[in-house]
């Protein structure tokens, strides 16, 4: 706090000086910033000292909690050996190749490798210029095209936010790049029609195998996904949808990538989303839990079905970041994920926290403005509606979701509302009663819909 002698001052510094990613300026600046000063456990403080408690783990992130000391002191002496140096050109460290042993080791079987990036988006964009290469080396060049789905999330690189489905996105930048396309998600509430869920997730999986069709299945480099759409608003697919979706990329011969950024590392209750499902990936960007947030890293996961292409076959991959496998981020994933094995957190998840999670998300499906609450170990999504028998959604999605956070913000709750779906992403560390009291707290939020 030194260098910061200003702190009275900082909203207007803030103001003057700080462009926010997404987030409307003007508002902002109008609005004043809330400025978080510190954090421990699943609490943040603010700098009028107002304590909040964070359902959503900083942005799907912080999953051992803050305040973690030993993340700390591992990052600490990490940067008195070796603050830096690249693993470009012949050269590793021990926390980046001790990391990629690390997170080897969680994924089963055929994901041995790891290629390290700074973001998730980072990792997108790696992925995607990795499936193009992994064709073009086995002698199919015009496998370039990838589907994707609507109303995903990707990342904000020109790359990611294109393999996003987000149309306010590709607004701003002409987006999405060529050889891109979308299909349907799995939203079995919104757009299920008259469809059971289990009819409904089949029929929006075979939307895939339509589109290899008429793109062509020697044009279809690969299908991404992410096994639960978070910022789309937790869409949880039907459990009829992932098998037939990796049906489908197996026999149409594409490669199946799926972003584990938010549900890899214990967030569903495995090690990985795909795992939740059954199904196994050829690639899968990660980031987020991979270090809790406490700095910033990612990578994507590579399969040895185009490990073994690239490293028999490609020569040089052209690709890679100043700070890919950077040795201090590494050692503070390398010792979050050591956290992670030591105190179950995983086990956590799927035991004890997750089912405690879900029952009590659950319970809010009997509030009137309540369609329905769903959760998969931490990560649950909420949709109000104005009918429940007939799914009937709110004419204004953003003003809800709007009026329900800012309820929940008043009464010390963070949470995240996209357009008319309240979503919780809690540490995997948050207590049984800590969980009671969001709950608690958002359903007063909810009252206020009535
Ligand atoms: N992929 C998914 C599924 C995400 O949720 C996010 C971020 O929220 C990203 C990619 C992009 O990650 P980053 O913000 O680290 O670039």
């Amino acid at each position: 706090m030194t260098d910061m002698p200003l702190l009275s001052n900082l909203d207007a510094i803030d103001a003057a000086h700080h462009l926010h990613p997404f987030s409307d300026m003007k508002k902002l600046n109008a609005a004043g910033t809330r400025i978080i000063e510190r954090a421990e456990g699943v609490h943040i403080f603010d700098n009028t000292g107002k304590r909040y408690l964070d359902a959503f783990a900083g942005l799907w992130c912080v999953n051992v909690g803050y305040g973690r000391t030993e993340i700390a002191d591992a990052t600490h002496q990490q940067m008195q050996e070796l603050p830096y140096y690249n693993t470009f050109f012949g050269t590793t460290t021990p926390p980046a190749t001790l990391l990629a042993q690390k997170i080897a080791s969680h994924t089963g079987d055929t994901l041995n490798r790891v290629f390290f990036t700074n973001s998730g988006s980072e990792a997108n964009d790696t992925w995607f210029r990795m499936a193009r290469v992994y064709w073009k080396a086995l002698g199919k060049p015009n496998k370039t095209q990838v589907i994707a789905r609507k109303n995903a999330y990707h990342g904000s690189t020109i790359a990611g936010a294109s393999l996003g489905g987000m149309r306010w996105m590709h607004e701003q930048g002409n987006l999405p790049i060529p050889g891109i396309s979308h299909i349907n998600q799995p939203y079995w509430y919104a757009e299920g029609g008259d469809l059971t869920p289990a009819e409904f997730g089949l029929k929006v999986a075979r939307e895939l195998d339509e589109k290899i069709e008429e793109l062509g299945q020697d044009n279809v480099a690969a299908f991404v996904a992410e096994p639960i759409q978070g910022a789309g608003g937790v869409i949880v697919p039907p459990d009829t949808y992932w098998p037939e979706i990796a049906r489908i990329c197996r026999e149409r011969n594409i490669l199946l990538v799926c972003d584990e950024v938010i549900c890899g590392f214990g967030r569903l209750g495995t090690w990985f989303g795909h795992q939740h499902y059954g199904v196994e990936p050829d690639l899968a960007p990660i980031a987020k839990g991979l270090s809790s947030g406490y700095l910033p890293i990612g990578g994507v996961l590579v399969s040895d079905r185009v490990a073994d292409v690239m490293v028999e076959e490609l020569g040089d991959f052209y690709h890679g970041f100043t700070y890919s496998g950077h040795p201090v981020c590494a050692a503070a994933a390398l010792k979050n994920l050591r956290i992670i094995e030591e105190e179950g957190l995983v086990e956590r998840v799927r035991d004890d926290i997750g089912p405690y999670f879900a029952e009590a998300w659950k319970s809010l499906e009997d509030h009137e403005v309540v369609g329905e609450a769903v959760s998969v170990g931490l990560m649950g999504g909420l949709q109000m509606a104005v009918d429940k028998a007939t799914r009937r959604r709110y004419a204004k999605p953003d003003d809800v979701g709007t009026l329900v956070r800012n309820h929940c913000l008043e009464n010390g709750l963070i949470m995240r509302a996209t357009g008319d779906r309240m979503l919780a992403s809690p540490a995997f560390t948050i207590t049984h009663s800590q969980l009671d009291e969001m709950v608690e707290t958002l359903r007063k939020g909810l009252d206020h819909l009535r």
